[in-house]
Formats: C-alpha cells, structure tokens, sequence
C-alpha cells in the first residue's frame, strides 16, 4: 500500500485596493464581516470551511475523494480594502512559515489565496509568499494556489508555485470545483513525481468593472476561449485571471495562465491564443459604461412608477463604493439623490459608526436627526442629514446558507441599525464594510429588500446572485469613488509602462 499523502494548506486571502483610504492592520484581521474568525488557526480553518463552497471547503472534499491527510495550517481572510501593514505580513506570513516547518514534513502544499495582496513591503504579497514557502519546502514539493478571478497574476507567482487554478465564474460559484481540480495535480505531482509545462501570458490591458460578469458578453468570450483551450489533447489545466484593477502594481491586467502535460511550447501557444483574441478585443473590454447616480435613479423611480405589482425591486449596482474591492462602503452619491428625487421606497446599507453611535445614545423606538455616510474620506460624496425612526438594533451577524459569491457563509457586519427616514430612504446603519451580497443581510433585521422599489447594492458583480433571482431590474450606476470604473481618475505609478487603457496606444508583441 503506497503512503498517505501529507497535504499542507495556508493561506493569507486579501484584495487590496492600494487608493482606498481605509489601510489593511491587525485590527482588520481581528474583525472580519467575511467570516465568523478573520485569522483560523488548525482544525477550526478546517471547521469553519466544511459546510462552506469555499476553496477549503473544496481541499476537504480532495482529501475525502483522494483519501490524503489535509493539515490546515493557518488561515487568514478579511474584508478588502487599503494596503496591507508589513506587521500584518511578518506576523501572520511568519506564523504560517513557522507552522509548515514546525509540523512537516509535507508531500504538497496548497496555498489559498485571494491573489490581489498588496502589503507596504511586497507589492506582490502573493508571490512572495510563495517564494517563502518554496524557500522552506524546497524545489521538489509541489506548491498549487487556488486564485480568485480578479487576482492579478504575477510572474513570481507563477515561477515559485507548479500550478495556479484561478475561479472561472464572476459571480464566484465555483471555488469548490477549482479547489477540487488544484488537489487533482497537486496529487498526480506527489505521486507521480510529474510537473506540468506552465505559461503565464500578460498582454498589456486591464478588463473594465463592468465587463467582469463571465456569463454576459464580451467577457463571456474570453472565458469561451478558456474552455476551447481545456478542451485540447495535452492541457492539464489553464486558468484566466481578470485582474484586480485598483492595485497599483506592475502586475495589474489580464493574464492567461496554461499548463500542458510536458511541452512548453504547447502552454505558450495555448496563452497566447486566448491572449490575442482578448488583446484584439481590448476596447469593448474596457469601456466604462452606465447612467450616473441622477440618471440611474431618475431610470430607476419611472420604472418603478411602471412595474406591475408583485414584482420585486430595481436594484442599483453602486460601482464606485464596491465594499467587496476594498471601498468604504458609506458613499452617498445615491443616497443623496434618493432624497432629491424625493424616493419614498429605498433600502441601503451605509457604514457609519458614529451615526449609530448617536442612535444607540437615543435608543429603539426615538427619532434621531443623524449626518449619514460620506465620513471615510473625499472620494464618496457629502453626508446626507436625515431624520429617521430608530426601527432595529442588531449585533449585525448573519448567515446565508444559499448560494454566496465565493461561497461565503457566516457574516458579521457589527453593530447594526435600521433608520426608517422621514425623507423616505431605509437605512441600515452598519459598523463593518460588510458586502451585499446576502440577502439575509436585510431579512435578518426583519426586512424584505422584495418589497422596497429601489435597493442599493454596493458592489458590481459580488451581489447579484443574491439580487438577481428577485430583481425586477439591475442597473449597474456608473458612481465615483475608490472602486470607479474610470481608471483614468486614479494617479497609477507603477503598473508596467504601456498598459491599456490608461496608455490607448499600448501595443502588445511577441514572437
Ligand atoms: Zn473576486
């Protein structure tokens, strides 16, 4: 009987968006509105992941299909936003270093990662932490990471591991099944003592915010050549990664990442193809498209005048405050508007600890007179003053057992409460920047987002499988803030030279 394999699994999971304003310490990985434990250590990463579809959750089910040992390490994840600390890194980057050296020897490693990691010291926080753990397995320990879609990929990542898998769906719906195919290299490679050949392919443009959904074109395109590509003799495997936009790093854009039984030749020609097509479709990949706040919600009010009874809300995508890429989640730029056009049934979230501080102060059943949102910085608008009956206070936690982008389950957006405004607009006050993308965000407080003519979801793509099924209408708002689907608003210093589109003529060779 051949030896059960030993499978390491760490994983430090963060997107950073290196314009926000909110930084990335330990206080965030003490608190995280993503999961109940933003830092998991041993068998609570495997616990708090096993009735999840998150990519743990996918490695636990390896380990049962390919009956190896699966040791958590260490797992840290919490809400996107701002630059990540060197404390963060050296601390938790050194804890999860200590552990791989102090429990194995391993067989492999699974590394699971966000891929959009940006910390004061490493740029490409990713790729150098898997140099580290190259550093202490060796060259003969196979490394695979598991990638979200909007990871930027670099070439450190690439050279130090032996097989990225990257998620295919945006929404994500598929962390299980990426999770599932990196443990079917990773295994073949321990046992077989095999390496695929890899390629990563980089041409030089970014895909817009509102192209990212994979099931709508153009993007669907991209992810239909993906598939041509798998489907070929010799592929074992090829992953395309979207790219995180508001990362101010070399490696910001599109990547096309294959890997081919035994030829390199095959995995270049394979990357290159899909990264052609892409290049020559770079504009309508960009483009930013959609109605600003006046005219979405102008759109969204006759629509709602319109809509037959019964039918469920309009729902206004809010682009620029995108909590789940890194924003503040307490722009106005909508709010504001609601209240100017006069909307007398809305429903949003908006982070503001001080205005709940003001409402605990009142207690449920008062009226408050509260200046709501717009206090993390410039970028998203003025606070709107509103006075409001003070309906719910919760501890802000809830768990969605349905189908979640990324396959999160346990919530926690902190102290939260619900303002029921005079000027009309619903308003959940919330303490953390937890993401729309759980409808039980609002039915946990005792309200049904199906009932309101206009919600807000601050996000692009993370809430729609949670608001499409109930949607009369989405309408993604072309809104400004850290997370605008204009690049052009942001001072970019260090992504490469020639990238499209904040250089139009970017050109893009090879041999
Ligand atoms: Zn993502």
């Amino acid at each position: 009987m051949t030896k059960k394999l030993r499978i390491a699994t760490l994983g430090i999971h963060h997107e950073t968006n290196t314009f926000a304003s909110n930084k990335t310490t330990m206080a965030e990985f003490r608190h995280s509105g993503l999961q109940t434990y933003a830092v998991q250590r041993g068998q609570q990463y495997y616990d708090m992941h096993e009735k999840s579809q998150t990519s743990m959750s996918g490695f636990i089910q390896a380990a049962k299909k390919h009956s190896f040992e699966l040791v958590p390490l260490i797992f840290a994840a919490t809400d996107p936003a701002g630059t990540i600390s060197a404390e963060v890194f050296n601390t938790l980057g050194g804890e999860a270093l200590d552990m791989l050296r102090d429990q194995g020897p391993f067989d492999g490693v699974l590394l699971n990662q966000m891929g959009a990691a940006v910390s004061e010291e490493y740029p490409d926080m990713d790729g150098e932490l898997a140099r580290w753990v190259r550093e202490i397995v060796g060259p003969d320990v196979p490394v695979a990471m598991t990638l979200d879609l909007h990871a930027n990929i670099s070439q450190q990542m690439a050279n130090e591991t032996d097989a990225l898998v990257i998620y295919k769906t945006n929404p994500h719906t598929d962390a299980v099944p990426r999770a599932l195919d990196a443990c079917d290299l990773i295994v073949r490679m321990a046992q077989e003592n095999w390496r695929p050949a890899k390629w990563l392919e980089q041409p030089p443009m970014v895909i817009g915010i509102f192209q990212h959904d994979t099931r709508d074109m153009p993007m669907r395109a991209v992810m239909d050549d993906l598939e041509t590509v798998l489907a070929q003799s010799g592929i074992v495997g090829a992953s395309i990664g979207e790219g995180y936009p508001w990362s101010d790093v070399h490696e910001n854009g599109l990547a096309c990442y294959v890997l081919h039984e035994d030829s390199l030749e095959e995995a270049k020609r394979a990357a290159r193809w899909i990264a052609d097509r892409a290049w020559a479709n770079r504009e309508v990949l960009y483009e930013p498209v959609g109605p600003s706040p006046s005219e979405a919600v102008e759109n969204a009010l006759k629509s709602a005048a319109t809509k037959p009874d019964g039918s469920g809300p309009i729902v206004l995508l809010d682009v620029g405050d995108n909590i789940g890429a890194g924003s503040s989640g307490d722009s106005t730029f909508l709010l504001a508007e609601a209240v100017k056009q006069g909307s007398k049934s809305w429903l949003q979230t908006i982070r503001d600890p001080q205005a709940i501080a003001v409402c605990l102060e009142a207690g449920i059943g008062e009226t408050v007179t509260v200046e709501i949102g717009g206090k993390t910085d410039s970028l998203h608008g003025r606070p709107v003053q509103l006075t409001g009956h003070i309906t719910r206070m919760s501890d802000g936690r809830f768990e969605d057992t349905g189908t979640v982008h990324a396959g999160w389950r346990y919530f926690d957006g902190g102290t939260t409460i619900v303002l029921e405004t005079e000027e009309g607009p619903t308003v959940a006050l919330v303490t953390t920047r937890v993401g729309n993308m759980s409808r039980e965000q609002f039915y946990s407080l005792g309200y049904r987002p199906d009932d309101f003519d206009i919600v807000v979801a601050k996000g692009v793509v993370s809430p729609r499988p949670a608001y499409q099924p109930i949607a009369y209408e989405m309408i993604t708002v072309n809104t400004p803030g850290a997370t605008s689907a204009d690049m052009s608003t942001f001072d970019y210093k260090h992504v490469r030279k020639s990238l499209y589109p904040l250089d139009p003529n970017a050109r893009y060779v090879h041999d």
